[in-house]
């Protein structure tokens, strides 16, 4: 139980990636606090399975991108649990197209989500971290945010965004004993990637040298390992986790 009486706030934790972070997290001694926009029932399903780890559960609904909200759902992790100690940006968004055929609002809104959508959450929990004298704060990225990708020139630039945040942040916290670092995932099976046609899948995975596309369990896996004393000596770092589509 490497993370007994420590808490957490994951982002985006009703479904996918998310909601696997909070249940490992919490399969590991941590209380999580489970940030969703809109889907009440989903965020108390993941509610249930923290509880079901015997840890304490809190669901807060916020709009990620809006700062007023992003500050509100972390100062009610405070008021109720006094600490935060572990804070996952994970909630994103895809609005796919080729860049000359994206309507502004799209380009927009993924910019807003996938980039002050990590600022805000991350602004309003740096002042507890430092407090505390520890923290650790994963980011999820993209391979496209490295890679590039046909269709996602708003997501690509938003998750190379993140990527230079992270290495920001991670140099004006470390003193702190605060670290932050990224993950980011390949193609994983998720509602964001079930939306693809079955040949646009099978072409994916031609390209990932492990044949497989990723599964939730992977990422949750590298962002347990990123708050873990095994991980107490990285900070700005991104963690590929990728089948091996993407080297860096
Ligand atoms: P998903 O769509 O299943 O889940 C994303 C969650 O974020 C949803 O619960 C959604 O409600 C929430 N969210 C979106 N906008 C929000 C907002 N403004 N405020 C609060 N919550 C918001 O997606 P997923 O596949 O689980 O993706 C999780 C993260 O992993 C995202 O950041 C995504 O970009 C990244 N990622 C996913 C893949 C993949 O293949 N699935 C690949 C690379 C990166």
């Amino acid at each position: 139980m490497a993370f007994e009486g420590r808490t957490a706030l994951v982002t985006g934790a009703g479904r996918g990636i998310g909601r696997e972070i909070a249940c490992l997290l919490a399969a590991r001694g941590c209380d999580v606090a489970i940030g969703y926009r809109q889907d009440e029932a989903a965020a108390r399903e993941t509610a249930g399975r923290v509880e079901q780890a015997g840890r304490r559960a809190l669901l807060l609904r916020a709009d990620v991108s809006d700062a007023a909200q992003a500050h509100g759902m972390v100062g009610e992790v405070l008021d109720r649990w006094e600490r935060i100690d572990v804070l996952v940006c994970n909630a994103g968004i895809v609005r796919d197209g080729l860049l000359a055929m994206t309507a502004p609002e799209d380009l927009e809104a993924v910019l807003r989500t996938n980039v002050l959508g990590v600022i805000y959450p991350t602004q309003a929990v740096a002042a507890a971290m430092v407090r505390q004298r520890w923290g650790r704060i994963v980011n999820i990225g993209s391979v496209a945010g490295q890679a590039g990708n046909r269709g996602q020139a708003n997501y690509a630039a938003a998750k190379a965004g993140l990527i230079g945040m992270t290495k920001t942040v991670s140099h004006e916290v470390a003193r702190r004993g605060i670290t932050v670092n990224a993950v980011a995932p390949g193609f994983i099976e998720t509602d964001m990637t079930r939306a693809l046609a079955e040949d646009q899948v099978k072409r994916l995975v031609e390209n990932v040298p492990l044949g497989r596309l990723g599964r939730v369990e992977d990422i949750a896996q590298a962002v347990l390992f990123l708050c873990s004393p095994g991980a107490a000596y990285m900070t700005g770092a991104t963690l590929h986790v990728n089948g091996g589509m993407f080297m860096d």
